[in-house]
């Protein structure tokens, strides 16, 4: 039987990217979208169009309610998960703290933290020893936000990428013996749509001058390395951020 990876965020950018690695690795893929179902679809089409096992799955990472439904489906359709892909992600406009809302802030952490935080907590319920699971991975997308911290940028979206890594240290400790190890990666600048959604379509072109590779990256570079630290090969590697970010 072919391994079950769920990726939040699937639909578009890192997420789809490696829904579409890990599908050419023999993964079945549930490929988690928001709102842009045509986006999920297509994935979905372009995996099984090459033979491959896909499922397009609504679930909004703010709402507790969709997240267990995410893996119920999951459950009923692939099988229960063995690789958990914490992907999904948003940055909001530019703005100094002291501009910030509640409201923006809250969601901020809300899809960022919370939701990875509940993915997790379905997952460990699966593949977990403890809970009768036969284990697995989990691999948190962090950013190099995280250590830069974002200023005059986006500080709230910096601070809960900071709470992601964190998070993959603490989980990482708590799981190791009981068949699942937890990994994050950060990456650089990627060029993907999630800039242009936070009013900063060129901050890929106008980042490349400040990273030591001089260009962005792409998505599909941060798929290989999702891909390594959730297979075997990765074996012995647990809390681990991997930085992948043309050397910032
Ligand atoms: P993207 O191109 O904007 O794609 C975002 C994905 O997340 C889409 O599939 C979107 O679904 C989904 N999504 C957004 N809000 C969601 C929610 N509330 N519930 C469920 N899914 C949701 O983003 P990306 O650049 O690929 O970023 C992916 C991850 O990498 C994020 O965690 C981001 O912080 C991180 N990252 C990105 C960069 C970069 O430069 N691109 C750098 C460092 C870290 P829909 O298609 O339905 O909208």
């Amino acid at each position: 039987m072919s391994k079950v990876m769920i990726v939040t965020g699937g639909s578009r950018g890192i997420g789809a990217a490696t829904a579409r690695l890990a599908a050419t690795r023999g993964y079945q893929v549930a490929v988690n979208y928001v709102s842009n179902r045509e986006a999920a679809d297509q994935v979905v089409n372009e995996i099984t169009a090459a033979g491959g096992r896909a499922l397009a799955v609504q679930a909004d990472m703010a709402v507790e309610a969709d997240i267990v439904a995410l893996f119920e489906t999951v459950d009923r359709e692939l099988g229960p998960v063995d690789v958990l892909v914490n992907n999904a992600g948003i940055v909001d406009q530019v703005a100094r703290v002291d501009e910030m809302s509640f409201e923006r802030v809250d969601r901020m952490m809300r899809v960022n933290v919370t939701g990875p935080f509940m993915c997790a907590r379905e997952a460990i319920k699966r593949m977990s020893t403890r809970h009768g699971g036969k284990g697995g991975a989990i691999v948190n997308i962090s950013s190099a936000a995280a250590h830069r911290g974002g200023s005059s940028e986006y500080v709230d979206y910096a601070a809960s990428k900071g709470a992601i890594d964190t998070f993959t240290e603490g989980l990482a400790k708590e799981l190791a013996g009981e068949g699942i190890r937890v990994n994050g990666v950060r990456p650089g600048v990627i060029n993907t749509e999630i800039h242009a959604s936070g009013g900063r379509p060129d901050k890929p072109e106008q980042s490349s001058k400040s990273i030591p590779m001089g260009r962005a990256g792409n998505a599909i570079e941060i798929a290989s390395g999702i891909l390594w630290l959730a297979s075997d090969e990765a074996s012995f590697t647990t809390g681990a951020r991997l930085d992948i970010d043309g050397g910032v």
